[in-house]
């Protein structure tokens, strides 16, 4: 058996980063994956392989320094098959080996047993007004409280929860192979534990040992002004409380605002249509319309057309953020009279006949005047 400082190229006095990175280098260079189904290069991996795995083990590298080869062979824990993981690939081999946070430098650890609660999410109808103006809602919730027989550890009364005696605290479960690159590690999440690392031989026999009981409650939550349908607004730690004494998760609440009977939103803006006689359309005056702040006397020039907008500044819907209102747009509906009387007909006749727009019904109308096809 070759000398395996040699063959991975490394002094005798090389510490274990540098045994580590000779060996990525050669095993790049000889592993079959790499190399095809060159025997050469896979018998040279196996041995730089077997080096490999006696001299970045400690103990075993110091039986081999004091009694050669004689000190490692017959090793218990695998040395016997070092090859055992030659099967895996190039690039799961290192990656469990190399990759991400070394294996081997892991240090069981005690996890926090407390878990963060879980989101609550609800929707709530509002009318168009309140979510314009922005409101304060009681709203009715169900979520997971802490347990108050059991203060929320959810072990029995006078016990305490223990760490978990299959991970030891560290809430993970590893598995370790060996393979021709010596130790292989795989961390699962613990079976016994779910991860927390804490066992409760005696749960509490309110919650079950989850630390956590559903109730009912009604919370007070403000609803910003400015809000459309389908925003949605975050409560943060209004939601299921952690368990374990981990912090609350958050409420979300998703608006379902009524449309209103007579103004529309677009963005900030408030739109609505305003029915306006023709008479006063045609003369001029003011007209009443109840904004969502109120009456608001609606001035109309003589001689306005169907269709023209007055803009209201800062009486629409107001910013969410910071201050400020978008305006409020009133559009002019002209009403053409209807169901009038003898004496309307008349009077109006009269006016078309001053105007010059009178009516034939027997030869084709005005219509058909102004198109050029009457007399
Ligand atoms: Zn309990
Ligand atoms: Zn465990």
């Amino acid at each position: 058996m070759s000398d395996y400082y040699q063959l991975l190229e490394v002094d005798r006095s090389a510490g274990s980063e540098e045994i580590k990175r000779a060996y990525r280098r050669l095993a790049r260079q000889y592993h079959p994956d790499v190399n095809g189904n060159d025997p050469e290069a896979a018998e040279r991996f196996k041995e730089i392989s077997k080096a490999y795995s006696v001299l970045s083990d400690p103990d075993k590298r110091q039986r081999y320094d004091a009694y050669g080869d004689a000190g490692v062979d017959g090793l218990p824990a695998g040395a016997a098959d070092p090859f055992a993981g030659f099967g895996a690939s190039f690039d799961d081999l290192l990656g469990a080996f190399f990759g991400g946070g070394d294996p081997f430098m892991g240090r069981p650890r005690t996890r926090s047993r407390a878990r963060r609660g879980d989101t609550i999410g609800m929707r709530l109808r509002l009318p168009f007004t309140e979510a314009v103006f922005g409101t304060s809602k009681d709203v009715r919730v169900r979520a997971a409280a802490p347990c108050q027989r059991c203060g929320g550890s959810g072990a029995k009364p006078g016990t305490e929860p223990t760490v978990c005696s299959r991970c030891n605290g560290s809430g993970q479960q590893r598995t370790v192979r060996q393979s021709l690159l010596g130790q292989l590690v795989t961390a699962t999440t613990c079976s016994v534990c779910g991860g927390s690392g804490h066992e409760i031989r005696s749960p509490c026999q309110e919650c079950r040992g989850q630390g956590l009981l559903m109730q009912d409650s009604t919370l007070t939550i403000d609803i910003p002004p400015g809000l459309d349908d389908g925003s949605q607004v975050r409560y943060p730690g209004r939601g299921h409380a952690g368990q374990y004494g981990g912090p609350p998760g958050d409420l979300i609440v998703e608006l379902a605002v009524d449309p209103h009977p007579v103004f529309e939103r677009r963005g900030d803006e408030l739109l609505c249509s305003l029915p306006v006689p023709m008479t006063v359309a045609a003369l001029g005056g003011s007209v009443e319309l109840e904004t969502l702040d109120g009456i608001e006397t609606v001035e109309v020039e003589p001689g306005t057309q169907a269709g023209t907008v007055k803009r209201f500044r800062r009486r629409g819907v107001p910013h969410p953020e910071g201050r400020g209102r978008g305006d409020l747009l009133v559009e002019i509906a002209v009403q053409t009279p209807t169901h009038l009387g003898e004496q309307q007909r008349a009077l109006l006749r009269q006016l078309a006949q001053l105007r010059g727009e009178e009516v034939d019904p027997y030869a084709g109308g005005l219509f058909a005047r102004l198109k050029g096809g009457g007399r």
